[in-house]
């Protein structure tokens, strides 16, 4: 008889999940249960969608149920798994239209339930014009908050990813935009330097930044949101609050089938993204990971990570042998027209994690120097001060910086030290690189600063 696999969570994780079973599987009956209406979206996209730069709603959804269907996966929309029977492999399932409940069995069962916005508990967060950004509801309702009160001027809680891209595309709308953020500074998971040249940047570009003072009510006129009061008792005059100081991974369903939860808060795997239950997966932001450099259990919630890990829960939970090895942290953004790239261990994660940096900063050009439309690029480039191993980069400019993080990054993966990339043959023609990548250059002054205390 064939097996069943009910996927729980249909987004990034769970649909690559579901397509990867099934076609690795094709005699699994594969059962897709989604709270959502809309299943496979992109949350990375919705900043740009409120920016207008994506123009249609439908371009954020990568795959409807019935193209999933049509794969031959039984897609449930609008369904809730309220709990598990982890003995008896059973799922309770909450039709959230007609409430009722009913049960599934499973053989195998994939969680890629996600992870939610954290909204801090603060007076006013209810008032019309308090938004977060995640799911499709959540940017319908953003968007409707634009088009409704037009605002005037924003307010943003938090200065991570979502803040500054979200001000970039407010301040790209006319809207004057304040971050706040409650930290010493912006973008505190990078090095203190580098934030810095966030933070200039986005003054440079007309967006106001408060740092190191936390929001402590939202104030309301008529239903709507009007200011924001801080911990200094000021107040800040908005028509509308972005609240993104961070998300949380949804485990309430798994804690409560008693599956162990890992020391970052999400869902303890194994490599092959096993639970501590062998038949029952996770993968996606409710997930752990294990950190490459460090070994170390790490919470690295990330659409291309989901996207990796449900490919192999999927293979796995359909009968499979792939492995998921493990995180670097690598991720890039926007910041106004200034690109942000980051993989591995930061100079202070480094030193946090006991290991000993050796740092080199230096600025340089994505193109050859002469040529036409060369830009600017900050290269902050880490490598062990014994041996040489490279244990990170933060790459800032406007010029081009993904070329340049992935090099480091691959790096990271083959364990390569300062001295393997100062040799390095990368590809150059004056339209593409300088002469000698800035990578190369700075491997080059870490090479020669190795091993000498
Ligand atoms: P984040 O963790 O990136 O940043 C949250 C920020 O809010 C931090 O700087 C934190 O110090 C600050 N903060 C916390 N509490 C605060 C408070 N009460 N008042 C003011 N500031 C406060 O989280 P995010 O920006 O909400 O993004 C959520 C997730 O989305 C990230 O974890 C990331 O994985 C993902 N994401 C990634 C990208 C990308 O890689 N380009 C883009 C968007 C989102």
């Amino acid at each position: 008889m064939a097996i069943r696999i009910i996927v729980v969570g249909g987004v990034a994780a769970g649909a690559k999940a579901a397509g990867r079973c099934k076609r690795f599987n094709p005699e699994a009956e594969v059962i897709l249960i989604q709270d959502e209406r809309e299943i496979s979206y992109t949350a990375c996209g919705q900043p740009y969608y409120i920016g207008g730069i994506i123009t249609e709603r439908r371009e954020l959804i990568i795959q409807s149920p019935e193209e999933l269907r049509s794969k031959g996966i039984d897609v449930h929309t609008g369904c809730r798994a309220e709990s598990i029977d982890v003995e008896a492999r059973k799922v309770s399932v909450c039709d959230l239209q007609e409430k009722t409940l009913s049960e599934l069995t499973f053989d195998r069962l994939i969680l890629a339930t996600g992870a939610k916005p954290i909204v801090p508990p603060m007076p006013g967060t209810e008032f019309y014009g308090v938004v977060t950004l995640r799911s499709i509801a959540e940017l319908d309702l953003f968007k409707s908050v634009l088009d409704k009160l037009k605002p005037r001027h924003a307010v943003i809680l938090g200065s991570g990813y979502i803040g500054i891209e979200v001000a970039e595309n407010l301040a790209g709308l006319g809207i004057s935009v304040t971050i706040l953020e409650k930290m010493d500074r912006i973008m505190p998971r990078m090095d203190p330097e580098m934030s810095q040249q966030i933070h200039q940047h986005l003054l440079d570009h007309g967006i106001e930044l408060i740092t190191g003072i936390g929001a402590t009510e939202i104030v309301g006129l008529d239903g709507c949101v009007s200011a924001v009061r801080m911990d200094n008792g000021r107040e800040i005059n908005a028509q509308l609050v972005v609240v993104a100081v961070g998300i949380s991974p949804n485990i309430s369903l798994a804690v409560a089938a008693g599956l162990m939860i890992g020391s970052s808060g999400a869902i303890a795997v194994n490599e092959r993204m096993q639970t501590s239950v062998d038949y029952i997966y996770a993968a996606g932001d409710c997930a752990e990971s294990i950190h490459r450099l460090t070994g170390k259990p790490v919470w690295n919630p990330l659409g291309d990570i989901a996207n990796l890990q449900g490919r192999v829960a999927g293979e796995n939970a359909g009968g499979g042998h792939a492995r998921f090895p493990g995180v670097l942290g690598t991720s890039i953004f926007k910041a106004v027209n200034l690109n942000v790239a980051i993989t591995g261990l930061t100079e202070q994660a480094a030193s946090s994690a006991g290991m000993t940096p050796l740092a080199v900063t230096l600025d340089a050009r994505d193109k050859a120097r002469y040529y036409p439309g060369a830009k600017s690029v900050t290269v902050k480039l880490l490598a062990d001060k014994v041996t040489g191993k490279l244990l990170g980069a933060q790459i800032i400019g406007v010029g081009a910086v993904d070329k340049s993080i992935d090099i480091v990054a691959t790096g990271l993966l083959g364990g390569l030290t300062c001295r393997d990339i100062e040799y390095a043959d990368f590809a150059y023609a004056p339209p593409y690189s300088p002469v000698l990548s800035p990578i190369i250059v700075a491997a080059g002054i870490l090479a020669k600063r190795v091993g000498k205390n």
